[in-house]
Formats: C-alpha cells, sequence, structure tokens
C-alpha cells in the first residue's frame, strides 16, 4: 500500500469508525452470536490474491461488527468500564502510524521521553509525590507480574545472580486477599512463589477489605515457620466490590518486616485524579510499587497500564540487559524503559496518553468521574429504599453489588434466582450486567463509568432490574 493509497483509505476507515462510534446505542450490548459463529464466516484456508479495499469493510461491517460487544454502550454495566476516548484512538492511530520502534533510548528517543513526560504528569494528577518513576506497561496483570519479580529479588538478595528460585532454601512468602483480582495469585505463581506460598488474608466481613491485624498474625506465623515473607499486595479496589485494602496500615506492618507492598489501582486509580477521594489510600507513599490503569475508568484506549516504583534503580538492576547490539553513547544519561518491565519493543502509547489529555483535558475527565460517582449513589438510595433488594457491599466508587430476595428464597432457590434475572437483561441485549458470587452467593455487579452514561440510563436500568424481577 503507497502512501496515497493510505490517505484515501485511512479516511474511509475513519468515517467508517465515526459512524459505527454513533451507531453503538442502537446495537445490542451484547454479542448476539452463538459461539464459533464469527470463525465459521471465515474460510478455513488462508486468502489468496487480494481484496479492495471496500470489501474488506463490507466483510467488517457483515461478520465482524456483529461479534463485538458493545462496551461503550451507554447501558453496559459489566466488568469494569473500558472507556476508549476517542482522542485517545487518534493517539493510539499515531502510535501505529508512527510505528517507532522502542528497544532503546536511541531507537527512537521521543518515544521514551514522552512516555517519561506523560507519565510524570499523570504521577502527579493523581497526587503523588516526585519519588515514584513510573512506565506504561500493557496491563495491570503485567504490571503485577514486574512487582512480584523485584520482591522476589529483593527479599532473596538477588538470587537471580546465582542460583535464582532454584537455590532459594528459605520459602517466600506473598500475602494478599481472596478479593484480590485474579492476576494477583496469576502474577505471584509465574514468579516462582508457588500456591503454598500465597496467604488469603482474611477480609473484614462488612467492607471485604483485608484486616491488618490478620496480615501481622499470618506474617508471625510464617516467621515461626521459618518462612520469609516478601510481598504484600494490596488492593485499592478491589474487582468484586471496589474494597480498599488499609493501605497505610499495611504499610506500617510491611515496614516491621521489611516487605515489598504492590498496591493494584488497576481500577480505582482513576478516582485518585480527584482530590476528594486520595484519603482512600492514606499511607500510598510507603508503598514500593502501584499500578493502575487509565485504560480502564479515566478511558484512555487499552493498553495502557501504569507502573510505578519507589526505587527505579532496583528494578532496573533486576531487568537491566544490555546486549552490545543495543549500547551507545546516551547510555547511563538516559533511562531505558525496557529495564523496567518484561518486553523488549515497545510501542509509542504515550501518544494515547498525550493526545487524550491534550484534546479531551483533564478538568472533563475529572467532571466525568464526578457525574459517575454521583450516579452510583443515586442507583444505591434506590436499591436502599427498595423492598425485597439488597446492597452486598459498601460503594466507595462506582460499582453497587446487589441482590434481590424475593420472600423466602435463599440458598441454590436464590441463586437461580439472580441467575435468571441478571441473564434476561444480558440476553436480550438491552444491558449487561456481570454476576459474581460473594460469601458464596451469586450477586450481580452494577459497574457505573461508560463514557456515554448518563443518569437517564441508569435510571433505564433499574427501571430493566425491577421489571426482570417481576418487582414492577
Ligand atoms: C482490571 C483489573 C486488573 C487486571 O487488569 P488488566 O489490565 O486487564 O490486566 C487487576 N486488578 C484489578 C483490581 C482490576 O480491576
Amino acid at each position: 500500500m503507497t502512501p496515497e493509497e493510505f490517505r484515501s483509505a485511512g479516511h474511509e476507515l475513519i468515517d467508517w469508525l465515526a459512524d459505527l462510534r454513533t451507531s453503538v446505542p442502537d446495537r445490542p450490548v451484547l454479542a448476539q452470536v452463538d459461539p464459533g459463529q464469527v470463525a465459521g464466516e471465515f474460510s478455513a484456508e488462508p486468502p489468496q490474491g487480494t481484496q479492495s479495499f471496500g470489501q474488506l469493510m463490507a466483510e467488517l461491517d457483515s461478520v465482524v461488527v456483529p461479534g463485538l460487544t458493545q462496551t461503550l454502550h451507554p447501558m453496559h454495566f459489566g466488568w469494569f468500564p473500558s472507556n476508549a476516548a476517542l482522542s485517545s484512538v487518534l493517539g493510539d492511530i499515531a502510535c501505529s502510524g508512527i510505528s517507532a520502534l522502542g528497544i532503546s533510548w536511541e531507537s527512537n528517543p521521543s518515544l521514551t521521553e514522552v512516555e517519561q513526560v506523560t507519565c510524570d504528569w499523570m504521577r502527579q494528577l493523581i497526587g503523588l509525590s516526585d519519588q515514584w518513576e513510573g512506565s506504561i506497561q500493557d496491563t495491570a496483570s503485567t504490571a503485577c507480574l514486574v512487582s512480584m519479580l523485584v520482591a522476589r529479588e529483593r527479599a532473596s538478595g538477588l538470587a537471580q545472580n546465582t542460583g535464582g528460585t532454584q537455590a532459594i532454601t528459605q520459602p517466600l512468602v506473598v500475602y494478599t486477599t481472596a478479593q484480590a483480582h485474579s492476576s494477583v495469585a496469576k502474577a505471584a505463581l509465574l514468579a516462582g512463589f508457588g500456591w503454598d506460598n500465597v496467604r488469603k488474608v482474611e477480609t473484614d466481613p462488612a467492607t471485604y477489605a483485608m484486616i491488618p491485624a490478620a496480615l501481622e498474625q499470618a506474617i508471625e506465623r510464617d516467621l515461626a515457620a521459618g518462612n520469609k515473607p516478601a510481598a504484600i499486595v494490596a488492593a485499592v479496589g478491589t474487582t468484586g466490590t471496589t474494597a480498599i485494602d488499609p493501605v497505610a496500615a499495611i504499610v506500617a506492618i510491611a515496614q516491621r518486616h521489611d516487605c515489598f507492598v504492590h498496591v493494584d489501582a488497576a481500577m480505582a486509580g482513576s478516582v485518585m485524579l480527584l482530590p476528594e477521594y486520595r484519603h482512600l489510600w492514606d499511607g500510598i507513599e510507603g508503598v514500593d510499587a502501584i499500578s493502575w490503569n487509565p485504560h480502564k475508568w479515566m478511558g484512555t484506549i487499552l493498553d495502557c497500564s501504569l507502573l510505578y516504583f519507589r526505587d527505579i534503580a532496583l528494578v532496573e538492576e533486576i531487568m537491566a540487559t544490555n546486549p552490545s547490539y543495543l549500547r551507545s553513547n546516551a547510555d547511563g544519561a538516559v533511562p531505558q524503559l525496557r529495564d523496567r518491565g518484561i518486553p523488549l519493543g515497545r510501542r509509542f502509547r504515550a501518544l494515547k496518553l498525550l493526545f487524550h489529555l491534550r484534546l479531551d483535558g483533564i478538568e472533563s475527565i475529572k467532571n466525568r468521574l464526578r457525574r459517575d460517582l454521583e450516579n452510583a449513589q443515586w442507583l444505591l438510595q434506590r436499591v436502599e429504599a427498595s423492598e425485597h433488594w439488597e446492597v452486598c457491599a459498601p460503594v466507595p466508587l462506582q460499582t453497587i453489588c446487589v441482590r434481590h430476595r424475593p420472600d423466602g428464597l435463599s440458598g441454590p432457590e436464590l441463586d437461580e434466582h439472580t441467575l435468571a434475572w441478571v441473564g434476561r437483561i444480558n440476553q436480550s441485549g438491552a444491558a449487561y450486567l456481570t454476576p459474581s458470587i460473594l460469601d458464596g452467593e451469586w450477586m450481580v455487579r452494577v459497574s457505573i463509568g461508560v463514557e456515554a452514561t448518563e443518569r437517564e440510563h441508569v435510571e433505564a436500568l433499574w427501571e430493566l432490574m425491577q421489571s426482570a424481577c417481576n418487582t414492577r
């Protein structure tokens, strides 16, 4: 494809994308396709020859679009807000079009330096001090894995320089809770800690937050058993209920036992853009690593996960590679972002943040978050005031966990009822909610925060929920 052909097809593609965005509210939220349906539309053999751009777009329209679940739909209340602000989409397109090769500072100085600048802007925007150095990772899962690798090396006195994990004789232990995201245990396992050394610290039955005294006891039990407490992963905003582990108390315990602390704020990090919410992570300056996803609620298109370390020199010591073909005269004077994570090659993801911040502006982003928090409180009040409806967990942010409990229903019958009413809503395509298990019983999470979701949509959802339960 020549640049001129690209120009003309590119204009068409942008028009197509703008039309698709405009059509989102008229589409079903949940993709109405059966398993295998999309793949079945393609021939099993690879294509020979070429097609016109128009034919390709027709294929997208007829085959691909029906298989898109519309997470940008104003009636999408599932999983978490996975916003993709169009300003940041432009940044993503710019990132692809520039096609930067990020393997060293020299391979693209702008890539490294714009990433440094935007990470530092984001640091300031969420109120962190200048002791933090950040980088952009693909996801919070990768960020947590990087943290667990650093924690393992820190606790083992850099075992990688000798026998590695195979020579570590004292078991290293990671502490988290059963409410932590599945990526936390995955990171601990991949980093070699092993299931036997992942502790699920007890949580408060009312708030679902880690109980500091239980953490301390677990650490003491491990010390008595000859194990080495290595890392604590605290969640600021758990996946299930957006519970907030008490960071300050955890930091105090970690300091007594020389434990690494990683804060997973993948979802809730966005709320720290609002100064009035920063008390939720009081003590944050004392942790070792923080990750959060602008690619969730804040709305910078996936993939854009920020990972900040307090001691970046340690990270670079552990992650550094310096093959001869990547050496340059700038070494030592500039950061090598490959040494702050796992991949060598990186995309120019900072452009997504740059475009998002420059074109939408932080004030409009903050206003949107405040709107969502108010909408969550509105729904909370409705549910609380309604007979047979219950709120299952505190609502510190924008996620409300609910159950509808008709008289006399409990146990498996209640579960059946819950899955039935949420299934009716989801299958209809009118809205989407995520059922999830809390305390052994199914409940339904309402996660508010899609860019297009206004109060009227939350009102419409509440109507739908009530009629799906025949309470209206
Ligand atoms: C979404 C989420 C994750 C995982 O995020 P990815 O970027 O998809 O890996 C981890 N932790 C929490 C608390 C989350 O909400």
